[in-house]
């Protein structure tokens, strides 16, 4: 049987990030992808040079289009931009029996432009963690998340409680951003106590943007295809290192990661 996934974010026109990313990964591994755009970024390898919204009746009418015809084996969501496309996104996650969801708390693009209003993050917590399998912040997302400042890897499990107390089920952590020159460790904690690391070497490249829509794509294409929820997380950090050391020099900036790797 075809696994269906299904992704909720917003489009990067220069294909590397957002709805792009996560098609092409889902695509790669064998899942038929569908989506809901929630914005529209007029974006290159150089930055975000414009945010286009989408009404929020929009947003909820994509994903009850997808989820009243197929059967969708898991859900992420990437770019989710304002108070009003979340509450949407809940409320349609919720009167369909929400499917596993992976959550990638887009924030913030590499070059700095703002992905997610300030007034949202509020939101995002209140109603869409509360529904989460799985949640996937970087460093500085899982600071504004669990609302404290992470120095080391010795705060990641104060971050990881603060944010499983929202409901989700698990969070893990990336280290990408973190100082450690030589790994970049994952951090995974489950709302049960249960925990693990995942290492690998940081791989120096400039070349990584859609580095995190890609690995929660993978994340969720596995678990569509039925893999627990550890499996998921594991199989798709291997598909993201291949995606990162195979990046694709395009364009005058960031690069995007290899999405066929
Ligand atoms: N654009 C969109 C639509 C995204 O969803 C994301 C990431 O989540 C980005 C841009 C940011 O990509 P990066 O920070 O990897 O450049």
């Amino acid at each position: 049987m075809t696994s269906v996934a299904l992704t909720i974010a917003g489009s990067d026109s220069g294909g590397g990030a957002g709805i792009q990313a996560d098609l092409k990964t889902f695509q790669e591994l064998g899942v038929f992808g569908t989506s809901a755009l929630t914005a529209v970024t007029a974006q290159n390898t150089l930055g975000v040079h414009g945010v286009y919204p989408i009404e929020a009746a929009g947003v909820t009418a994509q994903i009850q289009a997808v989820l009243d015809d197929f059967s969708v084996g898991a859900v992420k969501t990437g770019m989710l931009f304002s108070a009003d496309i979340i509450e949407a996104v809940a409320v349609s996650l919720r009167n369909n029996g929400c499917p596993p969801l992976v959550i990638d708390p887009v924030m913030i693009a590499k070059g700095g432009a703002s992905l997610l209003k300030d007034e949202a993050v509020t939101a995002l917590k209140a109603h869409l963690l509360p529904l989460a399998t799985l949640v996937t912040p970087n460093i500085p997302e899982a600071e504004v998340l669990a609302d404290m400042t992470i120095q080391s890897t010795a705060d990641y499990e104060e971050a990881a409680n603060r944010i499983l107390s929202s409901g989700a089920k698990a969070v893990i952590l990336k280290g990408g951003h973190s100082n450690d020159a030589q790994f970049a460790e994952d951090f995974f904690f489950r709302a049960d106590g249960y925990s693990f690391t995942i290492k690998s070497e940081r791989i120096a490249t400039k070349d990584t943007h859609g580095t995190g829509c890609t690995f929660s794509a993978a994340i969720t294409a596995f678990i569509s295809q039925g893999k627990s929820l550890q499996e998921a997380v594991r199989e798709a950090k291997v598909f993201i290192q291949a995606a990162i050391s195979d990046g694709l020099q395009l364009g005058g900036g960031h690069g995007p990661t290899n999405h066929w790797a």
